[in-house]
């Protein structure tokens, strides 16, 4: 499935064709447009549309170019129409000093206006920002304290402006540029962008994205964006779709919000288990309680899954590079699942599985676990998380207290005796020693790996 955040087939480019359009982007798999106001009759012309054709949603704005233009009428009737049901967002809105078609002084008051009304109402903003990211930055701080939240449409921006986007909580969405081949600047900024704030949109009419570049754009084409994310970051397109339908569902509610929890769910060429959620650690990067999610897949479990019930959900192993332990939960809590199933890969055949575990498996099950998974598992890795116990205590809060370090640390001497390959692995907070984690590591004879904060998966 995907989504299109940002389309305007209310304009004159569609009248001909719109139910073609439309039947090529569910074709395409394009399953939620939203379609985008840029002044009152748009607006209203916008929400026609959405009401007209299943899967078609609305925004209604008046665009910065408009501000010095707009009248209190209009302005009244647009706020009338938010309560719409097929409205979703409130929008296009935000600033444009590039053409000037309206002062400066004007476009701030209506981006104000549509903020309220966006807090007002409970729905996003659809942000158009032009050569003005420092006014359009700052204006939203002055709302930092509130529930606001949005999408910086066709970004085209910095990474140190993707910094600021992201610290407010705003969703940063790509259009067709990052598709053409001179936009090496642009797609350097993607990577920056952490993928669970991701969007994709077409903006049709314009900027229709290599192959298509120069003609009408239309939500088919947003296929094309898919490859070159994909490839940005390290991921299969078939996460990336996940993904930013995910988040399209979070920010606007368009799309599917998948909340029964995964047991098996992939990432690239690989398989995660999800085998509970139970742990004896509760550390303050771990989104367990409040946002079980991973690169688009929901792990927040209902139940445990039995050994039959994982083993007959996987289908085919084998095409998949390793299989790994590896939910929201630590896996060594159900340590007897963790060898039935590991058993049942090695007798497929799957190339390679791999353990991440807290390092608190002997403790939990008040033994040495490293013997009873020889020749099960080949890869451990092993979250150290802290350069000493104090840290540790502090970041991971571990139900077995001062013991969970220390136990951490015997079972990664011992994993180095029993398993072809154990890392371990940091996520880099404040108040993480990274280079006397790397030491403890190199003392203890294993691999070294830092995490990403936020970066799951
Ligand atoms: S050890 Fe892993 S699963 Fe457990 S609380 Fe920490 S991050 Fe979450």
């Amino acid at each position: 499935m995907l989504v299109d955040t940002h389309t305007h087939l209310d304009f004159p480019e569609y009248e001909q064709d719109l139910r073609e359009v439309i039947e090529r982007a569910k074709a395409e798999g394009v399953e939620y447009i939203l379609v985008v106001g840029t002044d009152l009759p748009s607006s209203k012309r916008s929400l026609a549309l959405s009401q007209l054709y299943q899967g078609l949603f609305a925004s209604l704005g008046i665009h910065p170019h408009e501000a010095s233009r707009v009248s209190e009428g209009d302005w009244q009737e647009l706020k009338g129409l938010a309560r719409e049901p097929k409205v979703v967002a409130v929008g296009e809105t935000g600033l444009d000093y590039h053409y000037n078609y309206s002062t400066k002084e004007d476009q701030k008051v209506l981006f104000r206006r549509h903020i309220e009304l966006a807090l007002e109402s409970n729905l996003p903003l659809i942000i158009h920002n032009r050569e003005a990211t420092q006014d359009c930055i700052s204006i939203l701080r002055e709302y930092a304290t509130s529930p606001l939240k949005g999408v910086f449409h066709c970004f085209s921006g910095t990474t140190e402006t993707v910094k600021a986007v992201v610290n407010l909580g705003f969703y940063i969405s790509f259009a067709g540029p990052v598709t053409f081949p001179n936009a090496h600047r642009l797609r350097e900024t993607v990577k920056s962008v952490p993928v669970e704030r991701l969007l994709m949109e077409t903006d049709s009419p314009f900027l229709a994205p290599q192959p298509k570049r120069g003609k009408r754009n239309e939500p088919s084409y947003i296929k094309y964006l898919v490859p070159v994310l994909a490839q940005l970051y390290g991921l299969s397109e078939e996460d990336i779709s996940r993904i930013t339908s995910l988040n399209a569902f979070r920010l606007l509610g368009l799309g599917t919000n998948h909340r029964k929890g995964k047991v098996a769910y992939a990432i690239r060429n690989s398989l995660y288990l999800n085998i509970t959620n139970r742990c004896s650690n509760s550390c303050t990067f771990c989104p367990r309680e409040s946002l079980p999610y991973v690169k688009g897949h929901y792990l927040g479990l209902e139940e445990e899954p039995t050994p039959q019930e994982i083993m007959e959900g996987l289908g085919d192993v084998t095409r998949y590079d390793e299989v790994v332990f590896c939910g929201y939960g630590e896996p060594t809590e159900r340590l007897e699942v963790v060898k039935t199933v590991a058993r049942y890969l090695r007798n497929k055949g799957v190339r390679r599985i791999r353990l991440n575990t807290n390092g608190q498996g002997d403790l939990i099950n008040r033994r040495s676990v490293s013997e009873e998974l020889r020749g099960l598992i080949d890869s451990v890795c092993i979250s150290l998380n802290s350069q000493n116990n104090e840290g540790y205590k502090v970041l991971c809060s571990p139900s077995h207290g001062d013991r969970a370090y220390q136990a951490l640390l015997s079972f990664t001497q011992r994993a180095r005796e029993v398993f072809p390959e154990v890392t371990m692995t940091v996520v880099d907070i404040p108040g993480v020693d990274i280079e006397a984690c790397r030491q403890i590591a190199s003392n203890l004879g294993v691999g070294f790996r830092v995490r990403r904060y936020n970066d799951l998966g």
